[in-house]
């Protein structure tokens, strides 16, 4: 359990969402509203931003549509083929890509 530091309330933990959609985790007093982070809980959000990173690619624009190259990794991971045709399924956050 943490204590706050400012009035020595039994803090309790919290869980909230980046803008980009990352959870993380964090302590805070009730009583005062001192909020806080852990090493564990920031060295968490470190490595969710590590793994989003990994995937950070650009568009490039092909006549009025665009492409995106797909990193080697996910092309082994999800065995792409070239020309090989995949769906494109638009949801709120992003597009889902599932092979054929
Ligand atoms: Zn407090």
């Amino acid at each position: 359990m943490k204590t706050c530091s400012e009035c020595k309330n039994e803090m309790t933990e919290m869980s909230s969402k980046t803008p980009e959609g990352v959870v993380y985790k964090y302590f805070k007093c009730e009583k005062c509203g001192e909020e806080i982070v852990d090493m564990k809980q920031l060295h968490n959000v470190a490595e969710k931003y590590r793994e989003m990173k990994k995937y950070h690619v650009k568009l490039s624009k092909w006549g009025l549509s665009m492409g995106l190259r797909i990193p080697k990794e996910l092309i082994k991971k999800y065995n792409f083929k070239n020309e090989e045709e995949v769906t494109l399924i638009p949801e709120d956050k992003g597009i889902k890509i599932i092979p054929s």
